[in-house]
């Protein structure tokens, strides 16, 4: 792969989907704003996205879809959203791993059968996928992608057709699925959305005028001017119709949850809100928490940015040491960013991120980020603070250390790969050279959740569900 081609990674973790869908019983045109909601949204996928609308008063089973790889704002034209006419519809943005980073895996995924079509975005991670795969490959299935995604479809679409509903479809093929899902459905009439059980990856209602919306998260709702309705439940179906409105079905409702405290940390926009905790407020938390557990003496808080910012204010609020601005970030880098050479001067982090001089020359620092996972990058930040005149690094960092992969949705890495695994933090302090170093205690990690259950798996190696028999990660994705 050429350099230009190259997807632009970095040391940081990704999210790998976000999803939007609209339904406007009034009969406007929806393709614009889930355009903007996805936007909204682009923190969550960057290498590819989609969106497919239906008009529901139009012919039965026609959608029209446009999709591409990169980002939101570069893969769709003015007159592609002009073509996209329909009151029904489905967004999507998309991370994968390089591997799996091809325009037959964007979505939403558009599948034509014998009852209509039915378009599906899906946030999320099965671990039963290579079963149910085969299960239908034995009944003839052709799969056109190698994502999760095409696998609940197609158990979706086998199911309408022994069914009355779509939304009987769509519950029949969840008690099936296994994993996290945050999925949203367009059937011809209904716009279907649904959360796995245990409520990994979020999903939120939105209403704005006589439209409803649903979205991985309420950000997307704040950009679009939609007001919040409620968090679709971990396990519940809401099915939206202009006849019936929001319908729920809490069949799969159960009492034991899993959400992702990841969101909380770095995944979710600060201005979100997840389950009724808000994420600013979880990272302020989490900041004062380690200035609790982990001070130190010093002049100067800052973060890496963004989602380091709030755990920085938070330390500086608990204990009095000034909050600053260390970093200034350039957001540009995009899909087809040519990465620096290893022998190049510039590094893929300078690139990124520059040092205000003027504000760390001859102080003692206390850097806060949200996570290391390699340690390269961390590395380079605390070089670059010091090389800057800072006289001190003292990183903290709001989550604890990251020791296991996650097979739910993310690409928190195997183990032999997070530089926690197998050493001491002393050790690690060492070779990402700071004065000091803290993590975030994992018996605080319910308080960034507000006592909401969660799971903490690349934390402890235990997750809410047992990991996939096959370590499908980097062959079948979301
Ligand atoms: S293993 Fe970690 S990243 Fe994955 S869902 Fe659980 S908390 Fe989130």
């Amino acid at each position: 792969m050429s350099d230009v081609m190259e997807h632009y990674q970095d040391d940081g973790l990704h999210e790998e989907c976000g999803v939007f869908g609209m339904y406007d019983f009034d009969g406007h045109d929806v393709a614009r704003t889930i355009y903007y909601g996805l936007f909204a949204l682009q923190h969550r996928g960057q290498e590819s996205c989609g969106i497919a609308v239906s008009d529901t008063e139009g012919p039965k089973g026609k959608v029209l879809s446009s999709k591409g790889m990169g980002l939101v704002n570069e893969v769709f034209t003015q007159e592609d959203l002009d073509k996209l006419k329909g009151n029904i519809g489905v967004g999507h943005v998309r991370y994968s791993t390089a591997g799996a980073s091809t325009r037959e895996n964007a979505q939403p995924l558009v599948l034509n059968y014998i009852k209509g079509t039915l378009a599906l975005a899906h946030n999320g991670n099965l671990v039963n996928a290579p079963e149910l795969r085969r299960e239908l490959a034995h009944d003839g299935a052709i799969f056109q992608t190698t994502i999760d995604s095409e696998v609940i479809a197609y158990h979706i679409a086998r199911e309408r057709v022994k069914t009355s509903s779509a939304e009987e479809a769509v519950q029949n093929a969840m008690k099936k699925l296994v994993g996290s899902y945050s999925l949203i459905v367009m059937s011809p009439r209904k716009l279907i959305g649904a959360r796995d059980p245990f409520g990994f990856r979020p999903l939120c209602i939105g209403k704005r005028d006589n439209a409803y919306v649903l979205a991985s998260e309420s950000c997307a709702l704040d950009t679009i001017g939609a007001e919040f309705v409620r968090d679709v439940e971990p396990g519940e179906m809401v099915v939206i119709s202009p006849e019936k409105g929001i319908e729920s079905h809490r069949e799969l409702c159960q009492k034991e949850h899993g959400r992702c405290v990841f969101e909380y940390i770095y995944f979710a926009r600060p201005d979100s809100v997840i389950d009724g905790m808000s994420v600013y407020q979880s990272r302020i938390i989490a900041g004062r928490c380690l200035a609790k557990d982990s001070p130190v003496d010093a002049d100067l808080v800052v973060g890496v940015p963004e989602s380091g910012n709030a755990a920085a204010l938070g330390y500086s609020l608990e204990s009095g040491i000034p909050y600053g601005t260390a970093f200034v970030k350039n957001g540009y880098v995009g899909r087809t960013f040519i990465k620096p050479k290893q022998s190049q001067r510039e590094s893929s982090v300078r690139v990124k991120l520059n040092v205000l001089k003027d504000a760390v020359a001859g102080k003692r620092v206390i850097m806060i980020d949200d996570s290391i996972v390699r340690g390269t990058t961390s590395d380079r930040i605390v070089s670059m603070l010091k090389e800057a005149g800072a006289k001190e690094v003292h990183v903290r960092i709001s989550s604890p250390p990251f020791l296991y992969p996650c097979y739910f949705g993310t690409d928190v890495p195997d183990s032999d790969q997070l530089i926690a695994y197998n050493r001491t933090i002393e050790e690690i302090r060492q070779i990402i050279g700071a004065d000091s170093l803290g993590y975030l205690k994992l018996e605080r990690l319910p308080e960034l959740t507000g006592g909401r259950q969660f799971c903490q798996g690349c934390f402890t190696g235990k997750w809410p569900i047992d990991p996939p028999k096959e370590d499908i990660r980097g062959e079948y994705d979301a």
